[in-house]
């Protein structure tokens, strides 16, 4: 069983990576922010709920994206392993992970954290925004705010993976070819 959590700010390439790994490897892709973008969509009370925050570049609440989480996984027993993409966000998120993965006899393989500096960031994510049409990619202000979140709140959780000896930094800048060798090169070595 792998599974991988694909970790690094807003704009690091956790998408196009993820994509990748899960050809590759043939694992379940979980990303909480298209889970998220998907129950907005669908009119639900928690893409309501969840609306509000991610209009502010501001995080969700842990008790949701666990929830969704859990959800995913008891869907999907069955499968090879997971990638966990934009989640776990905050130390509670990781703990909350590493509990549900226990219940199944399951935990986290590996970290990867996509290393890339704040202005390549800036500049990808306006990029990205022209052809996603993601309002939380377009407003400078939202992005900045997306940062300070995950400066705040998400950084931790790359001290919670090395204090398990999990945690591999990957240099997120390049060809999508290379950084996807540098994980594979990580993943199976
Ligand atoms: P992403 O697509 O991963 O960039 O996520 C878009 C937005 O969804 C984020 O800016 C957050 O508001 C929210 N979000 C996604 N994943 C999480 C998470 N694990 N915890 C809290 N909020 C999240």
């Amino acid at each position: 069983m792998l599974n991988l959590v694909l970790f690094g700010p807003p704009g690091a390439g956790k998408g196009t990576q993820s994509d990748l790994i899960v050809e590759k490897y043939n694992l379940i892709h979980i990303s909480t922010g298209d889970l998220l973008r998907a129950e907005i969509k669908a009119q639900t009370e928690l893409g309501t709920i969840a609306a509000a925050k991610i209009e502010k570049g501001e995080l969700v609440s842990d008790d949701i994206v666990i929830g969704m989480i859990k959800n995913k996984l008891a869907a999907n027993l069955n499968a090879k392993g997971f990638i966990f993409d934009g989640f776990p966000r905050t130390t509670a998120q990781a703990e909350a992970l590493d509990v549900l993965l226990k219940e199944v006899n399951m935990s986290v393989s590996c970290m990867l954290s996509l290393e890339v500096e704040t202005p390549e960031l800036l500049k990808r994510l306006l990029e990205r925004g022209k052809v996603s049409g993601r309002a939380d990619d377009q407003d400078e202000s939202i992005i900045m705010n997306r940062m300070a979140a995950y400066n705040s709140s998400t950084l931790p959780v790359k001290e919670y993976y090395k204090a398990q000896g999990k945690q591999f930094e990957i240099q997120g800048v390049g060809s999508i070819q290379e950084i996807f060798e540098s994980i594979c090169a990580v993943v199976a070595p």
